[in-house]
């Protein structure tokens, strides 16, 4: 998608902070940090939202979880984290490119509200 910010992203069009690359999934630190630590994990490949997967795409989620798994160890994220998807205009969601925040290094509270 060639208008879409994490599309640039993922190309290397717009900077960002890396956090972690495979061939599937990109992680980079977000712009406005909700915590310590705040990652934005995106699939490499345009995906709207939560609501657009389906069994062709579903392997984006599964890689973006051993991803997390991986960005946890790597950051020493021992004492727990958050993963978060904000999906359409009620959820919150701001970029129309599936992805997750990763959010840890300070105690989060629940509900979110
Ligand atoms: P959401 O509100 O769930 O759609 O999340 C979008 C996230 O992307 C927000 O937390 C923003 O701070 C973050 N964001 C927007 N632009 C950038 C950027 N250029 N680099 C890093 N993070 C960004
Ligand atoms: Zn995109």
């Amino acid at each position: 998608m060639s208008d879409c910010l994490f599309c640039k992203i993922i190309a290397g069009e717009i900077p960002s902070t890396k956090i972690y690359d495979d061939e599937y999934v990109y992680a980079f630190a977000d712009i406005d940090p909700q915590a310590p630590f705040h990652a934005v994990i995106v699939p490499k490949t345009h995906i709207t939202s939560a609501a657009e997967i389906n069994s062709d795409n579903s392997i984006y989620i599964a890689k973006i979880f051993e991803a997390v798994a991986k960005i946890a160890e790597n950051e020493k994220l021992e004492k727990g984290f958050r993963v978060v998807n904000n999906c359409g205009e009620d959820g919150g969601q701001t970029v129309g490119h599936l992805h997750f925040h990763l959010l840890a290094r300070r105690y989060l509270q629940w509900p979110p509200g």
